[in-house]
């Protein structure tokens, strides 16, 4: 079994408890249109371009998968080829049990409280991977998901994690259909799931300026998560500007010109005994 992951971040400090690591798997169901990590959507390996690129061609391969086959493979001889470090491959395949060596070299560091973190993309995408993953990791044990993913699959992955940040990007289906590419029929189902296993939580809401940001919205979601006595917090992420910066290097464009929230009302949460943190 492989998995493929785009990025190991070590030292993290906002994904959890303590020094991590944050392990990006590839691919994700949805197209949230704020992602900051476009190299993450799609599951295969994918080439990455600077904006300092020449031209100059000395990376053309004759045989390459991308040319040929329309999906990089991850090959990374045109990587090689160019040498001034203006092209990278998103996206190398691990076995379960090598990345929980690589995870768990950097053991000495998580001290009492540290461990890893799943991130994406969209971890339960590749939910085999991660299950085997997760079961060879004696330490603390995080994911960061959307939450769209089948109910068995999200309740089986919830017994093999300590925590769980999850994200509410809008309470209306149909808003989230258009700014997502998906209903929340699914992650609703997951978040009462969730909140059923009294696995301790954290709840994810991205702020953006006229898509998420009412008080309205941000009403439904409070009361979406009241009654959850494993809520350890609300965490509130304004838009971030650079949003669009990579999606040239992957070859997409951003036409979207979204702004993070000029007032964050944070007492809605507050009336109803929920803590929160704006990030
Ligand atoms: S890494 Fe480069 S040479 Fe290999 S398939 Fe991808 S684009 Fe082609
Ligand atoms: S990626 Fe490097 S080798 Fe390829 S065209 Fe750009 S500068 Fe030239």
């Amino acid at each position: 079994m492989q998995g493929t992951v785009f990025d190991i971040k070590e030292f993290s400090v906002y994904d959890g408890p303590g020094v991590r690591v944050t392990v990006f798997l590839k691919g994700c169901p949805l197209r949230c249109q704020w992602c900051h990590n476009p190299e993450g959507l799609t599951a295969s390996p994918g080439i990455m371009v600077s904006a300092a690129c020449r031209g100059c061609g000395k990376c053309r391969i004759p045989d390459c998968a991308l040319k040929l086959k329309g999906s990089c493979d991850g090959c990374g001889r045109c990587v090689e080829l160019c040498g001034d470090g203006y092209r990278s491959v998103s996206g190398k395949y691990f076995t379960p049990e090598a990345l929980a060596e690589r995870i768990m070299s950097y053991s000495p560091f998580f001290g009492e409280d540290g461990g890893v973190t799943f991130s994406g993309g969209e971890p339960t995408l590749q939910s085999e991977f991660l299950i085997s993953t997760l079961r060879l990791l004696p330490i603390h044990r995080t994911i960061q998901t959307c939450g769209h993913c089948r109910e068995e699959v999200f309740k089986s992955i919830l017994s093999h994690v300590e925590l769980v940040f999850f994200d509410i990007k809008h309470t209306d289906p149909a808003m989230h259909k258009r700014y997502t590419g998906v209903d929340n029929s699914l992650i609703l189902a997951n978040l009462r799931a969730l909140k059923a296993s009294r696995k301790p939580f954290i709840a994810r809401i991205p702020l953006i300026n006229g898509v998420n940001d009412s008080d309205e919205n941000l009403e439904k979601a409070a009361a979406l998560l009241e009654d959850a006595p494993s809520l350890i917090r609300v965490e509130l992420l304004p838009y971030n500007s650079a949003a669009g910066a990579k999606y040239p290097m992957v070859g997409y464009s951003y036409p979207y010109s979204f702004s993070a929230p000029e007032r964050i009302n944070t007492d809605i949460f507050a009336n109803r005994g929920i803590k929160t943190r704006v990030l």
